[in-house]
């Protein structure tokens, strides 16, 4: 028996107007989708109430890592994806290049948070240059920080702070803030604290954000993407800290070692803090032109290679939605079809071993607002037993449409962590 994980980040979202009425995935024709969903369908809460809707917290529960234990933070999930352990003591953030494009009234407003998807050559020369800067470097060492840069948006910073309340610094996340003044979302301490090391941590983070615009913002990279029409990666912006958290083992836990394909940091420290493999796959870039056809033939290989779970997650859908992008959106969803899921079944049935798959969004990103929700996802598991024992009896399976609307009837599995228990038939 084999079984199969396929996240599509963000694919879940709203009735939108412009596909009138419908959402992305109502208004696709997605027929391996539904073949999936033919079998076995449900909606599952994946962000558990009160806590922050995104990838972080879904995918860990969709793991079955329940967050109110396991989540201290995005930022050190991630970190522990790039290989970067927090020694004792310390905070972990992400930093974002983010664009900030000033508006006529003289406001800062935040275009990207990402730098108009900046990355390559650009992205580091950008994150060297700027801790080359003395200013910005005597502001990190004050603050007690270091970055590891990457070649994407994405970048780590690591702090030595006695902070403890680390909860009462507000850290934007700068997707959520698209298109304001960045003015009232600058760190600040969200509620009153006697713990004077976590104001020193948003003072200074703050005006290291400041001074990385003044370094960045006429840097030639940044002249020459402008004069492309392209949006500048001129300002950092860190958020998401978190302490140090160790997860129990996934094969432990469920009995099923496998392998988890992703092009993102995030999933990459997950999986690999649960003890799962998290191969690297040549051109998966997390962006709509990722590998597909790379990221599902090194899932296959590694169910063929004796793993009996694999997990591929395909960040486009996401990204794609925060950019406000329908065509887009509809085009990463296309794909996670035709060029993910389509060639799994389709391959999984010619080697005849049993197998099941569960296909889901993590969250729902809305192209309304360009965030995430924390909603119930509609979730799928596509089973070659129950499509065999079909077939057999000339009972064909019901028709059914992947999505929110076709699944608005089913029952919640309000436990997101119980998924994995369900695509294993262990509840
Ligand atoms: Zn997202």
């Amino acid at each position: 028996m084999k079984y199969v994980l396929v996240i599509g980040d963000g694919m879940a979202d709203t009735n939108l107007p412009q596909l009138a009425g419908k959402t992305p995935l109502e208004a696709l024709a997605l027929p391996a989708f539904d073949r999936c969903a033919g079998c076995y369908c449900g909606r599952a809460l994946t962000v558990p109430h009160g806590m922050p809707a995104g990838s972080d917290t879904a995918i860990l529960s969709i793991f079955g890592y329940a967050p109110q234990t396991y989540y201290t933070g995005r930022s050190v999930l991630e970190a522990a994806g790039m290989g970067v352990v927090l020694p004792d003591g310390s905070i972990s953030f992400r930093v974002n290049l983010c664009a900030i494009v000033p508006s006529e009234e003289g406001e800062m407003i935040i275009r990207s948070h990402n730098g108009g998807n900046i990355h390559g050559v650009e992205a580091t020369t950008l994150m060297n240059d700027l801790i080359a800067d003395s200013e910005f470097a005597r502001l990190m060492n004050e603050a007690g920080l270091e970055i590891t840069v990457t070649d994407t948006f994405r970048h780590v910073g690591v702090m030595k702070s006695e902070a403890k309340d680390i909860g009462a610094v507000r850290l934007t996340e700068p997707h959520n803030v698209l298109d304001q003044d960045i003015t009232a979302h600058l760190p600040h301490m969200e509620r009153k604290s006697d713990d004077k090391a976590a104001r020193k941590m948003a003072t200074d983070i703050r005006a290291l954000m400041l001074r990385s615009y003044e370094v960045l913002k006429d840097h030639p990279i940044n002249q020459a993407r402008i004069a492309q029409s392209k949006l500048p990666a001129n300002m950092i912006w860190p958020w998401g800290q978190a302490t140090a958290v160790a997860l129990p083992s996934f094969e432990e836990k469920f009995g099923h070692y496998g392998t988890v394909v992703s092009a993102v940091p995030l999933v990459w420290g997950i999986a690999g803090l649960a003890g799962l493999k998290t191969p690297h796959v040549q051109g998966a870039n997390g962006d709509l032109d990722t590998n597909y056809e790379g990221k599902v033939q090194c899932l296959l290989d590694a169910l063929a290679s004796g793993d009996d779970f694999a997990a591929v997650h395909i960040e486009a859908p996401d990204e794609m939605a925060h950019a406000g992008d329908l065509a887009k959106k509809l085009e990463a969803i296309q794909y996670v079809e035709s060029r993910v899921v389509t060639p799994i079944l389709d391959e999984l049935t010619k080697r005849g071993e049993a197998f099941r798959l569960l296909l889901l969004s993590d969250h729902p990103t809305f192209l309304t607002t360009r965030t995430h929700d924390g909603g119930p996802v509609p979730y799928a598991i596509y089973d070659s037993r129950v499509v065999y024992t079909a077939l057999q009896e000339g009972k064909p399976l019901p028709k059914r449409e992947f999505s929110e609307y076709e699944m608005a009837c089913e029952p919640v599995l309000m436990d997101g962590t119980d998924l994995m228990r369900v695509l294993f038939e262990q509840i």
